[in-house]
């Protein structure tokens, strides 16, 4: 599984990669969305970032965290960066 490649930029309410098309439009309250608008598109243009930087934390920073083992070796911060990686990429 692979996001859209490119810079994912806000446009007005939406999330759009130039040249790829839009990612996503978030909904205004009064169209059942909610107030947290900005906030939630803030967080999602910069998902792809997000990914790769959780991505080299675990695979730079904490190698020596085993993934898989039996006797699961993972501290806890790479617990939650594996379950927030596993979410982000549809494995769990
Ligand atoms: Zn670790």
């Amino acid at each position: 599984m692979k996001h859209t490649e490119g810079s994912w930029e806000r446009e007005g309410r939406s999330i759009v990669v130039e040249g790829r098309g839009i990612i996503c439009t978030c909904p205004l309250p009064l169209n059942r969305g909610v107030f947290d608008v900005e906030e939630n598109l803030n967080l999602i243009a910069a998902a792809p970032e997000l990914l790769d930087a959780l991505k080299n934390y675990r695979i730079a920073d904490h190698r020596s965290c085993v993934i898989g083992d039996d006797l699961d070796h993972r501290c806890t911060t790479c617990k939650i960066a594996d379950a927030a990686l596993a979410k982000a990429e549809g494995r769990q």
